[in-house]
């Protein structure tokens, strides 16, 4: 009999777990479940390609409608997975169908954190996270508003990023010492408040939002330390993995749903795909990471699709992840803490951030307009080999030299 696999989440992670398996395993019965109308996309266009109607509509939706069919993948899009039953390994919709499966894959993803605070549920104050989201914000952005962004991290600054180029007056609102703390090392973030601010971004850092008052022409943004007019708020504030299905399954959760390397869960024959899921650090095992990035999305499912089959095939993959702002692309490879000693390799317009650590390991670095340098470092991470720091400084000599 062909094993019957249900995935939960129609994003990217769901769609990749899906394709692989399909690859894997040519008669099994395929279905995924997801709760928004559309098919599955990536998320990295819609705070730039989607805002700024530059979306040709293949970045966003990799496979067309006839991919499923042709592949036997089975979508039941709008359709929401309302419980788990896992000792009878059956799952309920809020349609009220009722299916049984062989491995169940919990690709959830992650919902937008929100302001607790007054007012945070006028219309005017938006989040982006989904394609409906974008779609929402976009003509809002186009009628030129002043926009203040509560939360300068990677969505906050790629949205301000955006705003600016539409012509918004844009204010950033971060509650941190600095932009993008959780994604870049302190050099970068302040490289890229230089790159802001002289688009014309108004920054505003350890700045605390105590309330906002609407009208109908305005909303009033009341700071600790004043307040700001504006005719949109866009809240960036982090996202929270979407576990409560797995909770009420009994599986277990700690700020995703734990996995091991190859994404099973605690539960037999269920498995947890992408954002959702914590696992164990590709670079260090003793430490659990739960990643939201296009690269999980994409790679994380090949070691799921794989567990479900019996084979394993650990995702252990350097971590990768990339912004793009204005004309600026910067990518971050592995780690890139600020205790690690930082070389920099500039060339003009291009620089590359190399993180060492006090053995002279290559841990980690960032790339500033230099992609092509992302497969040199990922080598020179992977190697694990010492390396003299100062040697690595020298711009002459190119970094695939030294492996
Ligand atoms: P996202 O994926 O939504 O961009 P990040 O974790 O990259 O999430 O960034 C969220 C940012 O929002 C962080 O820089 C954090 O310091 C900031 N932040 C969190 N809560 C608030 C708040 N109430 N007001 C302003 N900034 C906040």
């Amino acid at each position: 009999m062909p094993r019957r696999i249900v995935i939960i989440g129609a994003g990217q992670a769901g769609r990749r777990c899906a394709e692989v398996l399909r690859e894997l395993d040519p008669a099994a019965e395929i279905t995924i479940f997801g709760a928004e109308a559309h098919l599955p996309y990536d998320r990295p266009p819609l705070s730039k390609a989607v805002l700024l109607a530059k979306d040709s509509g293949t970045a966003l939706f990799p496979r067309s409608a006839e991919f499923y069919v042709e592949n036997r993948i089975t979508l039941h899009l709008g359709e929401a997975v309302t419980r788990i039953a896992p000792s009878d390994r059956r799952i309920e919709t809020a349609q009220g169908r009722s299916l049984i499966y062989d491995a169940l894959v919990l690709a959830t993803g992650a919902m937008a954190r929100r302001l607790a605070i007054a007012e945070a549920d006028d219309p005017r104050v938006m989040v982006l996270r989904s394609l409906d989201d974008a779609r929402a914000l976009r003509p809002r952005l186009v009628e030129r508003p002043r926009l203040a962004v509560v939360g300068g991290g990677l969505i906050g600054m790629e949205v301000a990023a955006s705003a600016r180029q539409m012509g918004c007056a844009v204010d950033v609102l971060e509650a941190g010492e600095r932009l993008m703390a959780r994604g870049l090392p302190a050099t970068i973030s302040t490289y890229m408040a230089n790159l802001h601010r002289q688009r014309g971004v108004m920054l505003r850092m350890n700045a605390r939002l105590d309330r906002i008052e609407s009208s109908a022409q305005e909303l009033t943004l009341h700071l600790a330390d004043g307040f700001l007019r504006v005719d949109l708020v866009l809240v960036g504030i982090g996202a929270s993995p979407e576990t409560a299905l797995a909770e009420a399954a009994g599986i277990t959760v700690a700020d995703g749903i734990v996995t091991d390397r190859c994404g099973r869960t605690s539960h037999p024959d269920i498995y947890a795909a992408g954002e959702v899921a914590r696992f164990p650090h590709p670079m260090n095992a003793d430490v659990s990471t739960r990643q939201e990035s296009w690269q999980v999305a994409q790679e994380q499912p090949i070691a799921v699709a794989h567990a479900i089959l019996g084979q394993d095939r650990p995702y252990d993959v350097i971590p990768w992840h990339w912004t793009d702002q204005y004309d600026c692309n910067i990518q971050v490879l592995g780690e890139t803490t600020d205790t690690l000693h930082q070389i920099e390799r500039a060339e003009g317009e291009r620089l590359t951030l190399l993180c060492c650590d006090g053995d002279g390991r290559v841990r980690g670095a960032v790339l500033i307009n230099n992609g092509r340098e992302a497969t040199p470092c990922r080598r020179l991470i992977a190697s694990g080999k010492v390396f003299d720091l100062a040697a690595l400084a020298d711009t002459t000599r190119p970094l695939l030299s030294f492996l």
